[in-house]
């Protein structure tokens, strides 16, 4: 039982823009030591959880987001680092990596932040590239690649009202006549309808009530609650104790109501402890019977309540903006939590790598962290070409490949370019 609203989205973040390759340049100072500053981080997307928002829907419409690139250093100027791309999604948004169906995070928690793709950092300039020998490097990094990862997003919206009330007392039937009571809502979002759940709108406000019939009467058999609702019962504000005010079995609401009372008084404190309201529900069928009588009678019940007809909506409206109120503020009281922010379930670059040969004789080189190396190198300089070699010789890629039988002017293919094998 629950509402699933589930989208597949790519995110990206920003590569990092090119360190710089300059040179201080001073009146009357023939040649100046280098200067290239670093280039800009790219932007980070984050993921955060926002409680005034219920959907995912406008993921659908906008499948795939991106953070910027850092901007380029220029000379000695640092490139400026891209902004992070906060994207809000409900509270309750599950995130799935989509290809390995791992789960990355769960953002329970209103502010919760998830970073889903990390920005690439910026490409250090020249500066960084000076040491005894090498006094005046004529060459600067290009600025990592981003990320891009394909998530599935997954809402369980979980109630922020919840109805109770003896069998027959009309629940389903005022929860689909608050659910409906909302106007302007467009093309439904959510994939799958539950009877028990439903969407209300108040205002500018959407909630979700649930239907527990089973909160009660398994309580009452013994049964306990079905899991079900557990979570449901978690995250309800506000309870709805829905009364027949003119039950057919001429039983007495009062009556009625003490009994369901009794029974989640003893089925949970703590539940029985939130806000509550009472429906006086079939209103229409006021001729039947006395309807101020049984107003007077549940003045005592310590609730506000409300007088609704689920047949007729009558009502409703007035109810569901009480429940609106009694959630904002719920939620006022919890906006005091601290944000927490997710540690990342990410993975690190990977340290690994390995040398092998392609179909066509080319010996490859394979590792994220070798790969990453060689897209941050400006292939066309060739400074960095070779500062490129001298990284490789020191973690002992020139030495595997000569061990496997690379002979100067052998193909060696990195990440997608093809290198001719030599020893400087
Ligand atoms: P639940 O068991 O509490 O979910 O109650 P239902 O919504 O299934 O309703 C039980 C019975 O009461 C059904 O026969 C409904 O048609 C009837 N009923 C529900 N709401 C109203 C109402 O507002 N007015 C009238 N006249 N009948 C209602
Ligand atoms: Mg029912």
């Amino acid at each position: 039982m629950s509402l699933i609203d589930e989208v597949t989205v790519e995110f990206a973040s920003g590569s990092g823009g090119k360190g710089s390759a300059s040179f201080h340049r001073e009146k009357h100072v023939p040649r100046g030591g280098p200067n290239g500053a670093d280039g800009g981080r790219g932007g980070s997307v984050f993921l955060l959880a926002d409680r005034h928002l219920t959907t995912l829907y406008d993921f659908k419409l906008h499948p795939f987001h991106k953070a910027h690139d850092g901007s380029d250093a220029m000379g000695n100027k640092n490139g400026k680092d891209a902004e992070d791309l906060e994207i809000r999604v409900p509270v309750g948004t599950l995130i799935f990596d989509a290809e390995s169906g791992d789960t990355l995070a769960d953002l329970a928690v209103e502010g919760m932040k998830f970073e889903v793709c990390r920005g690439g950092r910026g490409g250090l300039g020249n500066l960084h590239f000076t040491n005894s020998v090498r006094q005046a490097p004529r060459f600067a990094q290009r600025g990592a690649p981003g990320e891009q990862l394909q998530v599935r997003l997954e809402l369980k919206m979980l109630a922020d009202a919840g109805f109770i009330g003896l069998p027959n007392a009309g629940k389903s039937t005022l929860l689909g006549a608050a659910s409906e009571a909302k106007p302007k809502i467009g093309a439904y979002p959510f994939t799958t309808i539950s009877p028990n759940l439903g969407v209300a709108q108040s205002g500018d406000r959407r909630f979700i009530i649930a239907d527990l019939p089973g909160l009660i009467e398994g309580a009452a058999e013994g049964h306990g609650l079905g899991h079900r609702f557990l979570k449901h019962t978690e995250r309800t504000k506000v309870l709805v104790h829905v009364v027949d005010a003119f039950p057919l079995d001429e039983t007495d609401p009062w009556t009625n109501f003490l009994v369901i009372e009794k029974e989640l008084a003893e089925y949970s404190a703590e539940l029985a402890a939130r806000p509550r309201v009472v429906a006086l529900n079939k209103i229409d069928l006021e001729s039947l019977g006395d309807l101020e009588a049984v107003k007077k009678q549940f003045e005592q019940c310590g609730f506000p309540v409300f007088c609704v007809s689920g047949a007729t909506r009558q009502g409703v409206e007035p109810l569901l903006h009480h429940l609106h109120q009694v959630i904002v503020e719920a939620e006022g009281e919890a906006e005091a939590a601290p944000i927490v922010i997710t540690s990342l379930s990410r993975p690190g670059i990977s340290q690994e790598w390995g040398v092998g040969k392609d179909d066509q004789g080319a010996y490859t080189v394979e590792g994220e962290r070798i790969e990453r190396l060689v897209h941050m190198t400006d292939l066309n300089n060739p400074d960095a070409v070779r500062y490129l070699h001298r990284r490789l010789q020191r973690i002992g890629v020139i030495d595997r490949l000569k061990e496997v039988g690379a002979e100067p002017g052998d193909d060696v293919v990195i990440a997608g370019w093809v290198f001719e094998f030599r020893e400087w």
